[in-house]
């Protein structure tokens, strides 16, 4: 049943967060407005264009993690919508390693000693209490110090830019399902390969992009519904309730409804009155990690036949290279193809601030001196730099997150979403999920409120 509500509900910021909200409004006849201070939506989850190349903002996959969404999705995009088969890998002491690990894999490219004390590490780790709580002891106790070393740890300490003792095990996501007790007993005995459903190779994935997930919601939602370069630059409130927003520093907007999926530390610091000192603390406290990509598009065929190659050794610059034509050929001309490259870091960080020239020379010597490619194929490169791309999820960063999400709770007409604004670990698949949940509580609400109009009580 679609009831319609003359309660307006402003979204804040164009990413999948808040076009799925949009999106799901919409379907519900619900009026809304999304602000979104950049000149195109889709935040950090857009295809971009290099020539006749097409790449996406970091090493994206369609999770196939809640059929729900996954239905609405495939309905969306109709045979835009790809199931493909692309396999991960990663590069160590030159030689390729099976993502998620495998022993058969590992002997062959680590050799048996080493695969043997790996495996002794990885038994003896299920016998000791590996329970302090941090990343890098969940990293131990599930796989041993060889493994955990040679292509966790290190790779976190690159990814995340600080000691896995600080990190929270919640930065593993599904990531370390790859191999258990089980899958390694499985394999010693059967000496056959066992995947892991979630990692292996198999994964949805639009034909011209993963952008095209968050345009077909924009253009869902309907133009006239999407303010951009609207940059939000004041939240004003009463204590109780969100009372409107400021624009790009002039124009104020009332709002009834506030959803907002912009990050949880902008968000509280453009709140006017100020919040409590001790929340602005804790805010100041938490951190989010940048990314910045850069591009070298190809004259050649193919470099290597994975979606993401990664990189855990400290002497490369980048944690991930990403091929997009091993997503989808439409990604690069005929016969062409490009390369990707991920470098974490802060913003305060040296590599942040190099000029784009200095940062397309590191990557190209570093991929040169690798033979992956020569200088005479680059026909041209590109530099990208995403902001807020990561939560830094450190040790015990839930006690710092529940205050200012209780503090949030207490104005009654606002609601956050987005990975940054619920600062979690989360994807694509969690944003349109919550957009949906998001819709059905307003619904549910106005229902009650109805329902209580014409109950004669
Ligand atoms: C490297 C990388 C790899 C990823 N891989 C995957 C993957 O494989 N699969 C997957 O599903 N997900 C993946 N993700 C996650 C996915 O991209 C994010 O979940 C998603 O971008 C978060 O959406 P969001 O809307 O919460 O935030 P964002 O995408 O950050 O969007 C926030 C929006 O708010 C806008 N904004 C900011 N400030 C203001 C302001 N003051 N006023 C108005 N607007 C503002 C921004 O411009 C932006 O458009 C990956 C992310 C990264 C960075």
């Amino acid at each position: 049943m679609c009831i319609k509500s003359n309660r307006h509900i402003t979204i804040l910021g164009g990413g999948p967060a808040g076009l799925a909200i949009g999106y799901y409004a919409k379907k519900s006849q619900l009026p809304f407005t999304i602000y979104e201070a950049n000149k195109r939506v889709g935040g950090n989850c857009v295809t971009l264009q290099h020539d006749k190349f097409l790449y996406d903002s970091g090493a994206h996959r369609f999770h196939d993690k809640d059929p729900r969404v996954t239905e609405e999705i495939k309905q969306l995009l109709g045979e835009d919508l790809r199931k493909i088969n692309s396999p991960s890998q990663i590069f160590h002491s030159g030689k390729y390693i099976d993502f998620p690990l495998s022993p058969l894999n590992l002997i062959r490219n680590i050799g048996a000693d080493k695969t043997l004390r790996a495996g002794f590490d990885f038994v003896s780790s299920k016998l000791r209490s590996h329970k302090n709580g941090s990343f890098e002891n969940y990293a131990l106790g599930a796989y041993g110090k060889t493994i955990a070393n040679d292509f966790l740890l290190n790779y976190s300490r690159k990814l995340w830019g600080i000691s896995c003792k600080n990190l929270s095990p919640a930065v593993a996501g599904k990531r370390l399902e790859g191999l258990n007790l089980k899958t390694f007993l499985l394999e010693a005995i059967s000496g056959q390969k066992v995947k892991t459903e979630h990692l292996d190779g198999s994964f949805y994935y639009p034909k011209m992009g993963y952008g095209t997930i968050v345009d077909k919601l924009a253009d869902y939602c309907g133009e006239g519904n999407i303010k951009k370069n609207a940059g939000v630059t004041k939240v004003f409130h009463d204590h109780d309730k969100i009372k409107g927003v400021e624009i790009n520093g002039k124009t104020q907007i009332a709002t009834e409804e506030l959803v907002s999926t912009l990050p949880v530390t902008l968000f509280l610091r453009m709140m006017d009155p100020k919040p409590p000192q001790k929340i602005l603390d804790l805010v100041n406290s938490i951190q989010f990690r940048s990314l910045i990509l850069v591009g070298l598009f190809l004259d050649k065929e193919t470099v290597t036949p994975n979606a993401t190659v990664y990189f855990p050794e400290s002497k490369y610059a980048f944690t991930r290279i990403i091929e997009p034509r091993n997503r989808s050929v439409h990604m690069s001309p005929q016969g062409k193809t490009s390369l990707i490259a991920e470098i974490p870091c802060q913003n305060e960080d040296e590599v942040w601030n190099l000029k784009d020239g200095e940062l397309i020379e590191r990557i190209t010597n570093q991929l040169c001196g690798i033979k992956w490619i020569k200088e005479r194929e680059i026909l041209g490169s590109t530099v990208y730099r995403v902001h807020y791309a990561y939560p830094v999820l450190e040790k015990g960063f839930e006690q710092k997150i529940e205050p200012i999400m209780g503090y949030l709770k207490r104005f009654k007409n606002l609601k956050i979403s987005g990975r940054s604004g619920i600062f979690k670990y989360t994807h694509m698949h969690d944003m349109i999920g919550f957009g949906h949940t998001i819709i059905e509580e307003y619904l549910a609400n106005y229902e009650e409120k109805a329902a209580a109009m014409v109950s004669p009580g």
